[in-house]
């Protein structure tokens, strides 16, 4: 029994000239969601989901940042922000925007996960797996002993029932990065365009992983799903029409 898997991406740091070769170099079985933080002239030809992936800074603009990436993705019905900011509010606002589904919430290693409806009824996708979280979490949780890369996580998703959300960064995958202080080395040459063999790392990194994830799914004959159709068929029944107005929230202030 194989669980449902559905790759995500996440697109921090990527010029359109970096997505092209991204989208010439690395590819997987089925479909995926780009969760962008701009528009790409090279993906509107691939058959992939495509839903924005704001930034809301502690102090930042929210409501225009929320705004922007609508009128970027208007017909996008999936949404997860950077580093998965999320609040009743921005649900509120994700409800009357016409978001279908957030994918915010951490469910690291879980099974038997499905949609389920959250605040007003904008569907939750948890992640089953987050790239950044996997080389972050022995920094941030040391004594998690963690391992990372593991392909446990891999087996897991193939062997068990439920919806497996992965989380990659496009640009860790192109740099297969091993470890944060890796990356945070050389993500400013990234993006002034150092040519990538200067700056792919040759030992085992995300890279690595993903390719391990995406061998075993071939082996198995299986697909990764984008999450909008899915959302569609989950969708909470009745109307969403009376929601507060857009401006609901106001992004905190640092104390004075
Ligand atoms: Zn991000």
């Amino acid at each position: 029994m194989a669980g449902l898997i559905a790759l995500t991406f996440d697109t921090d740091h990527m010029s359109e000239a970096r997505m092209e070769v991204f989208l010439r170099t690395c590819d997987w079985p089925g479909r995926a969601v780009m969760f962008c933080t701009q528009r790409y002239a090279c993906l509107s030809e691939a058959d992939h989901e495509l839903a924005p992936h704001p930034y809301l800074p502690e102090g930042g603009d929210w409501d225009r940042e929320l705004t922007s990436k609508r009128d970027l993705f208007p017909n996008a019905v999936g949404w997860r922000s950077h580093s998965c900011v999320y609040s009743h509010l921005i649900a509120a606002r994700l409800a009357r925007d016409g978001y279908l589904y957030a994918s915010v919430d951490e469910a690291w290693g879980h099974i038997g996960l499905a949609p389920s409806p959250g605040s007003w009824g904008v569907l939750q996708m948890p992640i089953y797996f987050m790239d950044t979280l996997d080389i972050s979490r022995s920094l941030f949780w040391p004594s998690s002993n963690h391992r990372p890369f593991d392909t446990e996580l891999i087996d897991r998703a193939l062997n068990s029932d439920g919806l497996f959300v992965f989380d990659f960064h496009p640009v860790h995958l192109m740099l297969n990065t091993p470890d944060v202080e890796y990356y945070m080395r050389r993500r400013q040459a990234f993006v002034d365009g150092t040519p990538l063999r200067e700056l792919v790392h040759p030992g085992r990194g995300i890279a690595t992983f993903f390719n391990e994830l995406c061998s075993a799914l071939r082996a198995r004959g299986e697909v990764s799903t984008a999450l909008g159709s899915l959302a569609q068929r989950h969708q909470p029944i009745g109307p969403r029409a009376s929601l507060p107005p857009a401006r609901i929230y106001v992004s905190p202030k640092a104390p004075a």
